[in-house]
C-alpha cells in the first residue's frame, strides 16, 4: 500500500484527465494522475483537427503541445494500468498489479475502447474470462489459460500468468514477442469467441479451437464497470453521470468519452474541467462536515 492518500485520483491519460489534473493543480489539491499512456494513442492518430479551439493541425501536433503544457506546468504522470477501483470506508483504493494507492476521490477518464470485444468476453466475465494478470491469475495454478494481449507491452502479465498456469497460449496481433519459459505458446491467430457452459472452457479462433480454463484480455482500456463494481452505466456501457459528472458512486466523478458521445476532445476536456471542480466541492463539504462531527 502506497502510504500517501491523495485527494483525488484521475485515471486515464487523455485529454480529460490532463483538464482534470491541470484543474485540480490550480485548485491545489494533492492528485494523482495515472494513465496507460499519458494523452493516449487516439489522438496521434487524427490526421487533422479543426474544431478544437485556438488550435489546427494534425493529433500529432496537438499532442507536441499539450506535452509541452504539461511539462510547463510540471504536472506528475504515472504511466500505469488501474486494475481495480475500490470503495474502503470514505476513501477509494486503486490497484495497479501489487501496488495499492488511496484516493478520497475518483475522476475515472478511461475513455472508449475502439478495439471491441470478443464474442462472450463480457458474459464470460468473472466466469472465467479476466482483465487483470495480477488480480486472477493465482486462480489458474495448475491450468491452461489463454492471454489476449492488445500489445508487447503487456508481456509480462502473460509471464505472470505462467508463473502459475500448467500452460498459457498467447495470442498478440501488434509487437515482436518472444517468451523464455517453456510452458508459454506464442499463436499466430485471432480469437474469435470466448465458448462454456456455467464457466470458460475455451476460445474459438480463426484456426480452430483452443482449450481453456479461463481467458485474459490484457489491454489499455477495460469496461468501467469491470473496473469498478456496482457503478452504474448505459446499455452501452458509458458511465452514467449527472451534470456535475457525479456517477451513482459517492466521490466517484467520470469525464470525457467514458461517459457517452459525442467523442470529442472539446466535450472531454470540458468534462474534466467540470469533473475536477465538482471533486474539489465534494472534498470541501466532507472536510466542513468532519470539521462539525469533531
Ligand atoms: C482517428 C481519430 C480521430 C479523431 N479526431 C477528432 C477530431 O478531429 N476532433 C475531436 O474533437 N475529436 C477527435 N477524436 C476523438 C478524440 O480522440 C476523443 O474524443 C478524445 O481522445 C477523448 O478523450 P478522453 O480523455 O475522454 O479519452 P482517451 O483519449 O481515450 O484517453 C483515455 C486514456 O485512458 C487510458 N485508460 C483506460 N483505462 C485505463 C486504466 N484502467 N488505467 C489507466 N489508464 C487507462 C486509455 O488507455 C487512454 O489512454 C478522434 C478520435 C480518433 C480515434
Amino acid at each position: 500500500m502506497d502510504d500517501i492518500g491523495y485527494d483525488v485520483a484521475i485515471v486515464g491519460g487523455g485529454i480529460a484527465g490532463f483538464e482534470a489534473a491541470l484543474t485540480l493543480k490550480t485548485l491545489r489539491r494533492k492528485f494523482l494522475w495515472v494513465g496507460t499512456k499519458q494523452f493516449g494513442d487516439k489522438i496521434l492518430l487524427a490526421e487533422h483537427v479543426s474544431n478544437f479551439p485556438s488550435f489546427s493541425g494534425t493529433g500529432r501536433e496537438l499532442c507536441a503541445l499539450l506535452k509541452k503544457q504539461a511539462q510547463a506546468e510540471e504536472l506528475p504522470f504515472l504511466k500505469a494500468r488501474i486494475d481495480g477501483i475500490y470503495q474502503s470506508g470514505e476513501e477509494y483504493l486503486l490497484t495497479v498489479g501489487e501496488k495499492t494507492f488511496r484516493a478520497r476521490t475518483v475522476i475515472l477518464a478511461t475513455g472508449v475502447e475502439t478495439s471491441g470485444a470478443v464474442k462472450g468476453e463480457r458474459e464470460f466475465l468473472g466466469r472465467g474470462v479476466s482483465y487483470c494478470a495480477v488480480c486472477d491469475g493465482a486462480l489458474y495454478k495448475g491450468k491452461t489459460v489463454a492471454a489476449v494481449l492488445s500489445s508487447a507491452d503487456f508481456k509480462e502479465e502473460a509471464e505472470y500468468l505462467a508463473g502459475f498456469a500448467k500452460k498459457v497460449y498467447v495470442f498478440c496481433k501488434k509487437g515482436d514477442l518472444s517468451f523464455s519459459k517453456e510452458n508459454i505458446e506464442s499463436l499466430d491467430d485471432t480469437p474469435l469467441e470466448v465458448f462454456g457452459t456455467r464457466r470458460v472452457e475455451g476460445l474459438k479462433t480463426a484456426r480452430g479451437t483452443i482449450e481453456a480454463d479461463g481467458v485474459f484480455f490484457l489491454k489499455e482500456s477495460v469496461p468501467p464497470s469491470s473496473l469498478v463494481g456496482g457503478l452504474e452505466t448505459d446499455k452501452d456501457g458509458h458511465v452514467l453521470v449527472q451534470r456535475d459528472m457525479a456517477t451513482n458512486l459517492k466521490g466517484l466523478f467520470a469525464a470525457g468519452d467514458v461517459t457517452g458521445r459525442p467523442y470529442q476532445y472539446a466535450k472531454a476536456a470540458g468534462e474534466g474541467l467540470v469533473a475536477a471542480f465538482s471533486a474539489n466541492a465534494f472534498l470541501s463539504l466532507q472536510d466542513r462536515e468532519n470539521q462539525e462531527n469533531l
